[in-house]
């Protein structure tokens, strides 16, 4: 893969490849810095087109019965298994995760998240007896789904599942920076047997294809995952149709240790949570907050897990952190370092200068900064690069306060050796989801996922996420008159 140039010059609209007028945009490999690849910058006329398309295959796939839908979307889910070594590849190769980590964090994911959506759709209350007549569920109708770059086929599927169940036909336009897996997964939902019109895909900008699409009065539901910055102007031009926006925003998550955590097994699995995709994962658990007491023995088991952890070549089964994505993302958060510095905070491990024997590549440096006083940017500001922020605390209230002293609100963690002590803990915590003693996302996809303040609104996964692409309609009476 990592030598093979992907070209894409077309949009899959109305299930033909309609050839785009835009100028194509480059892919870069992260790891190499060489273009792999290509996806065009739609204009606005081929948004609307896409958007007519899913217009008119709306009415037959909302009529379409249930189990044919979620039989699609199963069979979509098998070929995605069946290519799944080719996938983690190109992910590997577009995003830089590495392809061992990748293939079950990156491919396996979204398998199971269409799975799991596939489950759930048929015990989903479509119709809900009432005192006085029923609760209808229905397809809210077209769907707008955008998707980041960081997991991008994961990101696609929490969008696409569910609203297919639901009923709604799709307009995917999927990050510019990694737009490759877009395609295979089209391509493989149009061998899958998706109907024509009911997924279509446009590659472009945000502020070109985005804007169009969020902007047009047809659209039922805009569902983009993205940063807050893009969070923010998708509300403003759905604001004025009153359209559903549905948001999967940033984070700056807590991981709490608790002063009976086992810190042999936590630190180690801290730096794991912390890490992972090299910190460029919306719940990335990226300020630990530790007992003060044992601030030291902490700061000595962090620099331990990091030094294990090896920086390099995402297609070396011995790497753990693959390069950033972009030479923009390396330096925003060589940035993010180097002002902690400015803020009186200490570097235990890492560093804003490339890795040793990495000169080619947006390598950066797993990095852990100590002493982060809780007012300073590092532990406000989303990082979305490897750079853990520890604070401290001085018992449990004291590490509530700090956890939920954010803009954010998505993920966080407990750990403890008390199991009664950390969820009572994690019940406290302002933040979508908390993971006690390193539980992972991917171990619940029944669960909602998302995020309070501004990670987001509504949220994805579960039942939660089907319930964004249906509308609610109760009918009362009905009973025979006389
Ligand atoms: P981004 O906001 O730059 O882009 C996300 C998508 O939005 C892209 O497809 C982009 O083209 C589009 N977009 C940008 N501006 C737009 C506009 N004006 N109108 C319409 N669409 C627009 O984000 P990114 O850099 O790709 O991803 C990183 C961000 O995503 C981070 O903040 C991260 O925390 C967040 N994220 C959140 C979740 C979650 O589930 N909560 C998951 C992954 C990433």
């Amino acid at each position: 893969m990592t030598g093979t140039l992907v070209g894409h010059d077309a949009h899959l609209i109305g299930g033909r490849w309609v050839r785009s007028a835009g100028e194509p945009i480059p892919v870069e490999n992260p790891a190499t810095e060489q273009v792999v690849g290509h996806a065009p910058a739609g204009t606005a006329a081929e948004a609307r087109a896409a958007l007519d398309a899913a217009v008119a295959a709306w009415p037959a796939w909302a009529d379409t019965p249930l189990e044919e839908r979620v039989a699609l979307v199963r069979r979509l889910a098998d070929l995605l298994e069946r290519d799944v070594d080719e996938l983690a590849a190109l992910i590997a190769t577009e995003v830089g995760m590495p392809v061992h980590l990748a293939r079950a964090a990156q491919v396996g994911l979204p398998i199971q998240v269409l799975r799991t959506t596939a489950d759930l759709a048929a015990d989903y209350p479509w119709r809900e007896p009432l005192a006085a007549g029923e609760v209808v569920r229905v397809p809210a109708g077209v769907v707008v789904a955008i998707t980041p770059w960081n997991m991008p086929l994961h990101q696609i599927a929490a969008k696409i599942g569910p609203a297919l169940v639901a009923g709604c036909t799709v307009v995917l336009k999927p990050s510019e920076i990694a737009p490759l897996c877009a395609y295979a997964l089209v391509e493989r939902a149009v061998e899958a047997g998706i109907p024509p019109g009911v997924l279509n895909l446009v590659c472009g900008t945000g502020p070109v294809m985005g804007e169009t699409l969020v902007r047009d009065p047809r659209v039922a539901v805009v569902s983009l995952t993205g940063s807050v910055r893009s969070g923010a102007r998708v509300a403003e031009l759905a604001a004025p149709t009153i359209t559903r926006v549905c948001l999967e925003l940033g984070g700056k998550s807590a991981n709490v240790l608790l002063d009976d955590t086992a810190l042999d097994v936590a630190v180690p699995a801290a730096v794991q949570q912390a890490f992972f995709n090299s910190g460029q994962a919306c719940n990335a658990l990226t300020r630990l907050i530790v007992p003060s007491h044992q601030q030291a023995e902490v700061a000595e088991r962090l620099v331990a897990a990091v030094g294990a952890l090896r920086t390099g070549d995402p297609f070396d089964p011995s790497s753990d952190l693959g390069p950033l994505v972009s030479a923009r993302q390396r330096e925003a958060v060589r940035d993010h370092v180097r002002r902690a510095a400015g803020d009186g905070a200490r570097l235990l491990a890492g560093g804003p200068e490339a890795p040793d024997g990495l000169p080619v590549g947006y390598y950066h440096r797993p990095t852990v900064v100590t002493d982060v006083r809780p007012e300073s940017a590092l532990a406000r500001e989303e990082v979305f690069g490897p750079v853990l922020a520890v604070l401290t605390h001085s018992g449990d209230d004291d590490a509530v306060r700090l956890a939920n002293a954010t803009d954010y609100g998505l993920a966080a963690g407990v750990w403890s050796a008390d199991p009664a002590r950390a969820r009572s803990v994690a019940a406290r915590l302002r933040a979508g989801q908390v993971k006690i003693n390193g539980a992972r996302t991917r171990d619940g996809l029944d669960a909602p996922f998302g995020g309070f303040g501004r990670s987001g609104l509504g949220r994805e996964l579960g039942r939660a996420g089907i319930d964004e692409f249906v509308e609610t309609t109760a009918v009362l009476g009905g009973d025979a008159i006389g």
